[in-house]
């Protein structure tokens, strides 16, 4: 994957560095406080990503617009509140491989994901079974179970997992063709992660879709763990829906607006019936007030409130810095900086740290596991954070660390190692 030597030194992290095109992009990110007088290794983008400062005058201004114009900011042309939500859609589709007309800033991920569900599942006599991977985000799962009570239907019928073989971590695509074998003509759909947040693995998404068009099953997935992490191509693949959250990968602030996506093939269907808000009539005559609904273009139908702007400030600052550095160059660099984390832990740890994280198929993140059975892993991680580094603890024994093209150095990495050999000393 990675054609550089690599060694384990600063000097070589250092070098690293000062050969690095998107270096000066940390500058744009505030870090957190030091901690018992030590600076941050912060490697925990992909739970909540640092605040770029441009943040910070983005939703000022809209604090600003509100003060000075009030009511008048939806239509102002100074302000123009009324398209600010449509400023996402260019960063968004770019992220994701769709066209701007198939994605939205709308709502938060679960409630996406139930908003879309709402419209791709309807479970009838023949079809009526979810598949969702076996250590799916408890989110996902108590949505997904919920959507299945809400049509009189029993999860425990219903709910199919696709799981790792026993003693693997990893999920393999053909133990989901054979589910599908299995159960295909009674599958209505499959909600799947584009990277599984646990594990890391990134998985084939473009099959998982094509599996799911010949299982003739809606296919929903759910890029939380994929968006501004890993090369997306929803528009190609042609999953039905899509939905991520912005504050992982995309730095956008803890709950800020999430995304959703809805393939064009689905646009001018009669059948679909979406839940319906003033937000997702059509904008040239929405504010006519009639009471019938006149359906909006592409993705934006199923919107449905008054976007939060103050929500979606923060998003369009961080859009621009994607823009600005480039995806091909993050993503490069992302390679280089895991494969360099990934390098350093089996060089010095080889029988102290294991990872379930599959070398060909991951994106920024590690999901390291302590092997060395004398040791508390817990333990180990509360050093960590007394050390200032930030990753984050899934039971029973991960320990997952991400570092962010964006933000993070190569020095950040081999910091990490260093605090990781400090921690292990100190037990
Ligand atoms: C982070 C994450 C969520 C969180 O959902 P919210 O509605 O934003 O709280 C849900 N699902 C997955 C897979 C996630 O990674």
């Amino acid at each position: 994957m990675n054609s550089i030597q690599y060694e384990d030194q600063r000097e070589f992290a250092t070098m690293l560095d000062r050969q690095d095109p998107l270096a000066n992009y940390r500058e744009q990110f505030r870090f957190p406080l030091q901690r018992n007088g030590r600076s941050p290794v912060y490697l925990c983008g992909n739970s909540l990503g640092l605040q770029p400062k441009s943040a910070q005058k983005f939703v000022n201004d809209e604090l600003e617009h509100w003060a000075d114009y009030a009511v008048e900011g939806h239509f102002h042309p100074d302000t123009r509140w009324i398209s600010y939500p449509g400023r996402a859609k260019d960063g968004f589709a770019e992220l994701t491989g769709a066209k701007p007309t198939e994605v939205v800033a709308m709502n938060t991920l679960t409630v996406n994901l139930h908003v879309l569900m709402a419209t791709f599942y309807k479970p009838d006599k023949t079809r009526r079974k979810v598949i969702i991977e076996s250590q799916a985000f408890p989110s996902d799962r108590y949505a997904v179970a919920s959507q299945i009570r809400l049509h009189g239907l029993d999860p425990d019928d219903c709910l199919i997992e696709w799981a790792p073989r026993t003693g693997e971590s990893h999920l393999q695509i053909e133990d989901l063709q054979d589910l599908l074998q299995q159960n295909g003509s009674s599958v209505a759909l499959m909600l799947l992660p584009g990277v599984q947040y646990y594990s890391g693995q990134v998985l084939d998404m473009a099959a998982i879709c094509e599996l799911g068009r010949a299982a003739g099953c809606a296919v929903g997935l759910d890029l939380a763990h994929a968006v501004g992490n890993v090369e997306l191509e929803l528009h190609k693949w042609a999953p039905d829906f899509a939905a991520w959250c912005t504050y992982k990968y995309l730095n956008s602030g803890p709950g800020a607006i999430a995304g959703a996506f809805v393939h064009e093939k689905h646009f001018n269907s009669d059948d679909l019936n979406p839940l319906h808000g003033w937000w997702g009539h059509d904008e040239a005559t929405r504010f006519e007030m009639a009471n019938t609904f006149t359906p909006a273009k592409g993705a934006d139908l199923w919107q449905m409130s008054t976007p939060p702007l103050l929500a979606i400030a923060p998003i369009i600052a961080s859009l621009e810095i994607f823009k600005a550095a480039g995806l091909a160059t993050v993503f490069e660099k992302r390679d280089q900086l895991t494969g360099y984390l990934s390098w350093l832990i089996e060089q010095r740890f080889p029988d102290r740290i294991g990872m379930i994280t599959p070398a060909d198929a991951r994106g920024s993140q590690l999901s390291l596991t302590v092997i060395d059975r004398t040791i508390d892993a817990r333990a180990l991680f509360d050093r960590l954070c007394d050390l200032n580094v930030t990753g984050d603890w899934r039971e029973p024994d991960v320990i997952r660390v991400a570092p962010a093209p964006l933000y993070n150095s190569f020095t950040d990495v081999f910091d990490f190692a260093e605090r990781l050999q400090e921690a292990f000393d100190s037990l």
